[in-house]
């Protein structure tokens, strides 16, 4: 496996002239080009630009121009952010060749720190499932173990970075595409608090749910990442208007004297070898001068059933504008209707029409209360609960994934096993409030663990204070 650089050591290193940017570069592509075929991690690999840009920023901190805080670092990004005159396809044909004219927020923030884009990562179709298995371009590898996945929806982010092709990546995490991926792939992986990251130049899926975040290799990484793409953006009537948290001053605090809340009721059906590195994760923390203490969560396992009616809904309603008029594919019939129908007929996969199909019947007159609102009841119980367990504690871990990454086709056929992958991640969603999976050892067959890390909407200092103390001691 190609040596990984960390971000904090190439930002450091090329802003001070002791490393260079383009040398930095070059050894991602070669890492591509030695393993790119093999795992499948990008829709486009943007290497001339790359080359262009890393130059530049040589020859600038060569005239001892300012450069950025992400000088040289490379970074790979999902293909459903916007970026300007470069393919952005969802990984759906129904966008394939669209080039959008506009570069997504956080594009632009990395941009203008000076970060090399190196390419366009695969996903599941419209960031829909939890094994990068949905995507129309095909399926992406885990570089730890090529006949297991990923994980997703943001396979590709997370498979760019273990395999040492970027520095970095940036996913969307709706219901846990960033950390179950960043679990499964032995990565950092964020899932900022609902508002604290841009969602302008993201193509909606849930916009209610929908949050940017970045896969690193180390915390102090993801930290740094963070404090460069969050804060407020007029364009995003969404977006907090709050300046990005501090992050990497809490870092070294350690976690003597939090409160890290243990759910007594947590849903089952975890692997022993993932419960057994929670066990560890808790013992950790407990020994660094933490205080483990009970909460309840008994809303947390009707948090799958909530998701699968508000995520389809919302999509349902985001996906209409793909008919063939504005975007990528357009398949000719003989009227309007009809090009509207062949278009998405021949454009979606089926997982995204089974996502569309669901949330149109939950929306529709006479269910509307029965499924969606009932849904958002629920929704509201989850963050009730949450609300009163942070009453007694600062944190909560949980499993990030019930299982470590497992083999290709094994939950393929059964719609409910994949969904049941996120049971632990996407009750933050349905809240807001933020989280981040954190690698904490190996479980079954050597496979990287990821442990979860909750706290309360704004919650990013003391969640990340907390992943950096399991990172001390992994
Ligand atoms: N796996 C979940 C789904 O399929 C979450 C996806 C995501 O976070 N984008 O909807």
């Amino acid at each position: 496996m190609a040596q990984r650089r960390t971000v904090v050591d190439i930002a450091a290193g090329v802003s001070s002239g002791a490393l260079s940017a383009s040398a930095v570069l070059e050894e991602n592509l070669a890492a591509i080009g030695s393993r790119e075929k093999e795992i499948h991690a990008f829709n486009l690999v943007t290497a001339e630009r790359a080359r262009e840009r890393a130059a530049q920023i040589d020859t600038d901190v060569k005239a001892g121009k300012k450069v950025g805080r992400l000088a040289g670092v490379t970074i790979a990004l999902k293909d459903n952010m916007c970026t300007r005159g470069v393919e952005t396809t969802c990984s759906s044909k129904i966008l394939a060749g669209w080039k959008p004219p506009y570069d997504a927020t956080v594009v632009r923030r990395l941009a203008d720190e000076g970060a090399v884009f190196v390419g366009k990562t695969n996903l599941d179709e419209f960031a829909m499932g939890s094994s990068t298995e949905n995507s129309a371009f095909g399926p992406t590898r885990n570089p730890l173990d090529t006949s297991r996945v990923p994980g997703g929806s943001s396979g590709g982010s997370a498979a760019a970075v273990a395999a040492g092709f970027a520095a970095a990546s940036f996913g969307s995490d709706t219901g846990g595409s960033i950390r179950q991926p960043a679990a499964l792939c032995g990565l950092v992986g964020v899932k900022p608090t609902y508002g604290t990251v841009s969602r302008q130049g993201l193509i909606a899926f849930g916009s209610s749910l929908d949050q940017i975040g970045p896969f690193s290799s180390t915390v102090a990484d993801s930290a740094l990442l963070m404090e460069v793409i969050a804060g407020h953006d007029p364009l995003d009537s969404t977006s907090i208007p709050q300046p990005a948290p501090s992050l990497l001053n809490v870092l070294d605090q350690g976690v003597k004297g939090m409160r890290i809340g243990r759910i007594t009721d947590m849903p089952e059906g975890s692997s022993p070898d993932v419960l057994a590195r929670l066990e560890a994760a808790f013992e950790a923390l407990r020994g660094a001068g933490a205080q483990i203490v009970d909460v309840k969560m008994p809303s947390m396992s009707f948090g799958l059933t909530a998701y699968y009616l508000v995520a389809p809904a919302e999509a349902s309603s985001n996906l209409a504008r793909f008919d063939g008029v504005r975007y990528g594919l357009r398949v000719d019939a003989k009227d309007l209707n009809a090009m509207y129908g062949a278009t998405r007929a021949a454009g979606f996969g089926d997982e995204v029409k089974r996502r569309i199909m669901l949330g149109t019947y939950a929306l529709s007159a006479g269910y509307y209360d029965a499924y969606y609102g009932k849904a958002l009841k629920v929704r509201r119980l989850i963050a009730d609960d949450f609300a009163k367990a942070y009453e007694s504690c600062d944190a909560i871990l949980t499993p990030t994934s019930p299982t470590v990454a497992f083999k290709f086709g094994d939950k393929t056929s059964n719609p409910l096993a994949m969904y049941l992958c996120d049971v632990f991640t996407i009750p933050t969603n349905l809240a807001g409030h933020a989280a981040m999976s954190v690698p904490f050892g190996t479980g079954e067959a050597g496979l990287p663990v990821g442990v979860q890390v909750l706290a309360p909407a704004l919650g990013e200092a003391p969640m990340f204070r907390v992943a950096a103390e399991l990172e001390r001691n992994a």
